[in-house]
């Protein structure tokens, strides 16, 4: 499924990045042989073990809920944060990007799904802080675009309609607060059982797991 998966990211010029969480060492060996370097956990610890075994130029991402105190690990190397949720996950990466004395790219995740389990902020609250400057005070932050996941349902309808108020909001902010700004061009959305409704409803980034390493 790598390969179909892959094809079907390159074909509508969307990166992908294999979600390597809870895979050994050996399997994610297996995709980075491929040629593959875009790696995504959603736990700081695994990822941080991860990276001590396996090739330096692997680009990790950050794809999970981040504890504000386990940034200060991830600061200093980390490829994209996909899920900054508040304002204080936001505030922390600013502090720590200071630090490690570079700009860390991340994405706002915005709540999408009926589901209450699922991290983000609402639309509302994200334009909040936006007109409150946000993306001037934590200007060591780089944010490149948006995430979501939408509602696990086999109703691909409903799909649909999450995936088009993400790309619709994409564009209002992109138009609104990112005009001047040329990366503001990543739409973090599409997973194993939905990939192709996102590749269709313009997502430019995929997060893939389970249907690369459940069938190779
Ligand atoms: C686990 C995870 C994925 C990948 O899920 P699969 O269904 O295995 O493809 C994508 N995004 C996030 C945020 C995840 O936690």
């Amino acid at each position: 499924m790598y390969e179909k998966i892959k094809f079907e990211a390159q074909k509508n010029s969307a990166t992908l990045v294999v979600v390597s969480k809870t895979r050994s060492v050996e399997e994610i060996m297996k995709i980075y042989d491929r040629g593959h370097r875009d790696f995504g956990e959603n736990r700081v610890q695994e990822l941080m073990d991860k990276k001590n075994e396996l090739p330096q130029d692997i680009k990790w991402h950050l794809i999970g809920h981040l504890q504000t105190n386990k940034v200060k690990y991830i600061a200093p190397f980390i490829e994209l944060i996909h899920s900054i949720d508040r304002k204080k996950l936001w505030k922390e990466l600013h502090k720590e990007a200071l630090k490690a004395d570079r700009t860390i790219d991340g994405l706002l995740q915005i709540k999408i799904a009926e589901e209450d389990s699922k991290y983000g902020f609402s639309q509302e609250d994200v334009i909040r802080l936006l007109d409150q400057s946000a993306v001037s005070t934590y200007d060591k932050v780089n944010i490149r675009g948006l995430m979501g996941m939408a509602t696990f349902t086999d109703d691909t309808s409903q799909i649909q309609r999450e995936f088009d108020e993400l790309a619709k909001l994409f564009n209002q902010l992109k138009s609104a607060y990112f005009s001047e700004k040329d990366d503001f061009d990543t739409l973090s959305m599409g997973m194993s059982g939905d990939y192709n409704i996102a590749l269709e409803r313009g997502s430019t980034m995929l997060r893939v797991g389970s249907a690369i390493f459940e069938e190779g």
